[in-house]
């Protein structure tokens, strides 16, 4: 596959095109920003570590019936994905309460959710990526109608049933974490962007220590050692 172009470079990750025309190149790339990012750093090794990690889980997700935007893997750091529109909401899942929602509604940092609670935040930089509600989504045409709202709702839902028991297994809490979508060239819903410890909040089951990119938001450093330990309890390596 040959790449071509530079069509968008995220926080997180570079987008080329390439020959095919429905195919992408998405490239992770070693930078770590947080709180819109205001703070910024470089991590070596963090781009392979978020694109071995995200391979496996969408190779998890697509073989329990979730579709995603994974071709193949290139290289370390290259993933050849499925051209899609990217719906601009971030789908939020959580099963206990910290960040952001401890912060707006004062629930208790570590409660344990009485249900899964899915939300919808718009993503735009500019604005600070708030949170919206359906209707929001509606006047602001991010999607055709609530029936694609209810699919992403479930979606979500789907992953966090897949993903949350896999993860139990191997010793980590799936705390909470942030799914984006888009439409491939059929017009279906399919998951996009990447499921790494950058968009997932991880805590050790016993220890309750974090594994994930709270390490460097909250300064708690070993960021890469991190990564590198959420990798090898999904390769399977329990503690
Ligand atoms: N998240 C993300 N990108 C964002 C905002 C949040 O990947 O732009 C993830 C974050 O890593 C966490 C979950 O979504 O796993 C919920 O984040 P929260 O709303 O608590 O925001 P934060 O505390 O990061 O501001």
């Amino acid at each position: 596959m040959e790449k071509k172009e530079l069509l968008y470079e995220g926080k997180g990750k570079k987008i080329y095109s390439t020959n095919d025309e429905y195919v992408y190149i998405a490239e992770f790339k070693d930078d770590l920003t947080a709180f819109n990012a205001l703070k910024k750093s470089q991590e070596d090794g963090k781009g392979a570590l978020n694109c071995k990690i995200t391979t496996e889980l969408f190779k998890l997700l697509e073989l329990n019936g979730i579709q995603t935007h994974l071709v193949e893997k290139l290289s370390d750091t290259e993933l050849a994905i499925k051209k899609v529109d990217i719906i601009k909401i971030e789908v939020v899942v959580r099963n206990i309460a910290t960040g952001s929602l401890t912060k707006r509604l004062a629930i208790d940092d570590g409660k344990e959710l009485p249900f899964t609670l899915v939300e919808f935040y718009y993503k735009d930089d500019s604005l600070g990526d708030p949170i919206i509600n359906d209707e929001h989504c509606l006047i602001l045409n991010l999607v055709n109608d609530v029936k694609e709202l209810d699919v992403l709702r479930a979606m979500g839902r789907k992953v966090n049933d897949i993903l949350k028991p896999f993860f139990y297994e191997k010793g980590l809490t799936l705390v909470d974490f942030k799914l984006e979508f888009g439409k491939d060239k059929d017009g279906n819903i399919i998951l996009a962007d990447e499921i790494s410890p950058d968009s997932c909040r991880f805590w050790d089951v016993k220890t309750k220590e974090k594994l994930d990119k709270d390490r460097f938001r909250q300064d708690i450093g070993n960021v890469k050692v991190a990564y590198e330990e959420v990798l090898r309890r999904i390769l399977g390596e329990n503690r």
